[in-house]
C-alpha cells in the first residue's frame, strides 16, 4: 500500500535540515510521493532544490495568501521561471479572510493570476481557502472549470458544497485535522466527498495529527500519512485499504501532469 502527501511545506526552516531523515522515514512509511508547496518568493529556489535532490519531492510555486504583503516587482516573473524550469504545480495559493485587517484586494488578485497561470501551463493547483468560501465560489464561478484540477487543502468548508466544488474539477484534501475527535464538521465534509475525489495530506510541519502513540515531537512529517489514512477511513467508515487506495489513486491522477518526465518511473 502507498501513500502520497498530496500538501506539505518541507522548505520549511525548522525541518530543513532533517529533511534527509524526513524522506527516509517516509520512504520506509510508504510515502511514495511529497507535494511540497512553496509560500513566498524566498522560498521558490530550496523549494526547486529539494525536488532536483530527492525523487520523491514534487514541487509547487505559489504565493500564500498570508504572504501577498512580501511580493517583489518581479513576482510574476519569478514565478513563471520556476515553474517552466521543472514539472511543478502551483500553490499554495488562495485566499485567507481569517485576518479582518489583511489586504482583500491583493489576495484576490495574485490567487486570479495563478488560476490563470494552471490553465495557461496545464498545472495542478493546490488552493488554501480559510474564511473566504462566498469569494472562492465568485472566482470559480467567473472562471470556470480548470483545464487541470486543483486541490482544496486541509478542507475546512461545509459538506453541502462540496458537490459544487467536485462539478468544478477540484478535489478536497484532508489533513490531520481530521483527526481530531472533536472535528465534527470535518469528518461529515469527509463522509460526503465522491471515492474518487478526495486525497490526503500532513501540510508538514504543521498540523499534528491526533495519534493513538504519544507526540515524538511537536512538528508534522510525512511519515504520519498512513496513520491519518487509518483514523480519516475509519471516521468515514471506510475500510483502510480501500480508503487509502482511492487517496492514492485520486492523488496520481491529479498530479500526473507533473509526474511525467524525469519523475515518471
Ligand atoms: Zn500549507
Amino acid at each position: 500500500m502507498n501513500f502520497i502527501d498530496s500538501h506539505c511545506h518541507l522548505h520549511d526552516p525548522r525541518i530543513i535540515s532533517d529533511i534527509p531523515w524526513i524522506e527516509d522515514r517516509a520512504r520506509i512509511a510508504n510515502v511514495q510521493y511529497m507535494v511540497s508547496c512553496a509560500t513566498m518568493e524566498d522560498n521558490f529556489e530550496l523549494t526547486a532544490q529539494l525536488s532536483k535532490e530527492f525523487n520523491s519531492i514534487l514541487p509547487c510555486f505559489g504565493i500564500h495568501p498570508w504572504f501577498v504583503d512580501s511580493l517583489s516587482g518581479r513576482w510574476k516573473d519569478r514565478l513563471e521561471y520556476y515553474l517552466l524550469s521543472c514539472p511543478s504545480g502551483i500553490g499554495e495559493t488562495g485566499l485567507d479572510f481569517t485576518d479582518k485587517t489583511c489586504d482583500r484586494d491583493l489576495q484576490i488578485k495574485v490567487f486570479e493570476h495563478h488560476l490563470m497561470l494552471a490553465r495557461e501551463l496545464n498545472r495542478p493547483v493546490n488552493i488554501h481557502i480559510r474564511n473566504a468560501w462566498d469569494m472562492f465560489i465568485r472566482i470559480l464561478k467567473k472562471m470556470g472549470k480548470l483545464n487541470v484540477p486543483g486541490l482544496i487543502h486541509s478542507y475546512s468548508g461545509s459538506a453541502d458544497m462540496i458537490p459544487m466544488f467536485e462539478a468544478f474539477g477540484l478535489y478536497i484534501s484532508f489533513s490531520g485535522s481530521v483527526t481530531n475527535p472533536k472535528a465534527k464538521k470535518v469528518v461529515n465534509a469527509l463522509k460526503r466527498v465522491s471515492k474518487e475525489r478526495f486525497v490526503l495530506e500532513t501540510d508538514t510541519p504543521d498540523i499534528y495529527p491526533y495519534l493513538p502513540e504519544p507526540k515524538a515531537s511537536r512538528l508534522n512529517e510525512p511519515k504520519n500519512l498512513p496513520a491519518i489514512s487509518k483514523i480519516a477511513s475509519s471516521r468515514s467508515g471506510m475500510d483502510f485499504e480501500e480508503f487509502s487506495r482511492h487517496a492514492y489513486d485520486n492523488s496520481l491522477n491529479l498530479f500526473h501532469p507533473i509526474l511525467q518526465g524525469e519523475k515518471d518511473r
